[in-house]
């Protein structure tokens, strides 16, 4: 091994993974040192209680990176290296303490006449949010993978856009505001509630709108997105 590098990474996680990826396609060398036995950080399938059965560390569900050019364009070739993403369907199934429950399937129609058991209104609110999403998730995408002071600011890019303003407003917003004024149902306002709760940011928190839409969406399009590399050698 070389004792000198380029640079020196601290931790394998999946985050420092991927920096050190792209450092080494930009042809620096690198040395990553991971504290633990293996690598993975919380994205690592282990077994955490019985032997045989393996579990998610902290990450079952790989949505938003199936959404980003690492992996929609192989920017990284990762499914040259044997990963690739089980679309589960159905995406995800709620139960309510009433005994009913809602059923995401990744077929739109399937999905809205779930939510159409409870109300036809809500049906049309979930197509028409998720379409709306669909048509903007670029520009939000493409800021996440765009380095501060790389390219114009998020407000300059809505700006542009014809409901450029009201994308800016509902950014502004707590996301149980927006999934309480579209939707008239309480079972569909919990299923919402629980989609823009998924990555751990309370929904009355202003400035989480746009997981009113991102979560249901990622789900609605890619399933739970469950990572499989085990049936490769
Ligand atoms: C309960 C829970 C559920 C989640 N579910 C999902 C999900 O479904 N989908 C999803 O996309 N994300 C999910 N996440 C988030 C995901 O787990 C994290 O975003 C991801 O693991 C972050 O990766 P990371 O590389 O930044 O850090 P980590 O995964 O924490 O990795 C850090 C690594 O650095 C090592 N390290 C730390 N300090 C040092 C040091 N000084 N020297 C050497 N090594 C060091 C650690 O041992 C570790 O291996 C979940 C998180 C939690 C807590």
């Amino acid at each position: 091994m070389a004792d000198q590098f380029d640079v020196v990474v601290a931790g394998a996680g999946h985050n420092s993974l991927v920096a050190a990826a792209y450092l080494a396609k930009a042809e620096l060398s690198c040395l990553v040192l991971e504290a633990r036995p293996r690598i993975g950080g919380n994205t690592a399938t282990e077994e955490l209680t019985l032997p045989g059965f393996l579990h998610d560390t902290c990450s079952t569900a790989h949505a938003i990176f199936m959404e980003s050019p690492i992996w929609r364009d192989q920017e990284l070739p990762l499914a040259a290296y044997g990963l690739e993403y089980i679309a589960t369907n159905p995406a995800c199934h709620v139960v309510f303490p009433d005994g009913t429950s809602i059923t995401q399937w990744t077929d739109m129609d399937r999905t809205c006449d779930e939510i159409a058991r409870f109300s036809r209104h809500d049906a049309d609110a979930y197509r028409a949010m998720i379409g709306e999403w669909r048509a903007i998730a670029p520009v939000f995408g493409g800021m996440r993978y765009t380095p501060a002071g790389w390219g114009p600011s998020l407000a300059e890019q809505l700006a542009e856009r014809p409901n450029g303003l009201s994308w800016q407003r509902r950014q502004a917003l707590a996301a149980w505001d927006i999934i309480d004024a579209a939707f008239e149902d309480w079972h569909v306002k919990s299923l919402m509630l629980w989609f823009a709760e998924g990555t751990l940011q309370p929904a009355d928190r202003p400035g989480t709108g746009t997981l009113a839409y991102s979560f249901a969406a990622g789900r609605q399009r890619n399933g739970w997105a469950l990572p499989n590399s085990l049936s490769r050698k």
